[in-house]
């Protein structure tokens, strides 16, 4: 089996699409399990174009909720949220979080500093930086994040590359260092195709760090981080080859925050069936 677990709605702002518009794509692609991840509130900023506000989450977990009913029998849906890690608000994020049955929490950092580094809207700031020190910052924070103990998943683990400004530095022994703090947390990473349709070109996480997961032993999952139901198990092939080579032969499942993991699928992933309604959409 493969799962999208990564996907947002228009609640957050800049995404198209209902919570059931994207369950319906995921069975249109032939997943048998889906999560649905919106941005959590951000807490340390108030941008109604990035996140949900706090007074929608309520609403958001309804309506994911009764989606779990509506579509039992046809998919499995799974309550996710896309959580940001950002230290000076974090008791208040994980209380507000934990009021509610989720899931899996996916924890991604997207703010260094008062930066919101990966806003289109801020690019210009790469110009005053020094990249090497911005990877290793970032790769340390996300570190923290997963020794916080809180979250399941990492989100798109080599994030800072999304507008393709790249580090010089060998980031291997980085790398090392967090999977072992993931691996010590009990958690697994994601490997996420919007990589390939930002300026990166590239899926979050590179290769070479979903090798070292790999021996290493850190689970993996999978989320095209759709911000619309076309997106939907996007480029799923190509992530289902990177995993395989790398030697995983399972994924990581989550259901009321404990990991589950089944075995991935022999063939070709479900969106390369070719099903009628969805076939050459790619
Ligand atoms: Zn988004
Ligand atoms: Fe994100
Ligand atoms: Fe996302
Ligand atoms: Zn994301």
């Amino acid at each position: 089996m493969i799962v999208d677990y990564h996907m947002h709605t228009a609640r957050c702002g800049h995404a198209d699409g209902s919570v059931e518009d994207m369950v319906e794509a995921a069975i249109d692609k032939g997943l048998r399990q889906v999560g649905i991840a919106d941005h959590a509130p951000m807490l340390y900023a108030d941008v109604p174009m990035l996140a949900m506000s706090p007074d929608e989450l309520p609403s958001y977990v309804d309506e994911v909720l009764q989606a779990k009913e509506k579509y039992r029998g046809r998919i499995e849906v799974r309550l996710g949220i896309e959580a940001d890690y950002h230290a000076p608000t974090q008791g208040e994020r994980v209380s507000m979080i934990e009021l509610y049955p989720f899931d899996y929490v996916i924890g991604s950092v997207h703010v260094l500093g008062d930066w919101i580094f990966d806003n289109p809207a801020d690019v210009g700031r790469y110009e005053d930086i020094d990249l090497d020190d911005f990877y290793v910052e970032y790769i340390h924070t996300v570190r923290e994040m997963a020794e916080s103990g809180f979250y399941n998943i990492v989100g798109h683990p080599d994030l800072v590359k999304k507008f393709d400004k790249r580090a010089a530095i060998n980031l291997i022994p980085r790398y090392r260092e967090l999977l072992e703090a993931v691996k010590r947390a009990g958690m697994c990473y994601e490997v996420n195709t919007a990589g390939l349709r930002w300026p990166a070109r590239e899926i979050y996480p590179e290769p070479a760090f979903v090798h070292l997961a790999a021996e290493i032993g850190v689970p993996v999952t999978f989320g095209s981080d759709a911000h619309c139901p076309e997106d939907v198990a996007r480029d799923f092939d190509q992530a289902l080859a990177l995993v395989r080579g790398a030697g995983y032969r399972e994924v990581a499942t989550f259901q009321g925050r404990i990991m589950s993991c089944v075995p991935l699928p022999e063939g070709q992933p479900p969106d390369e069936h070719g099903h009628d309604d969805q076939g050459g959409d790619e």
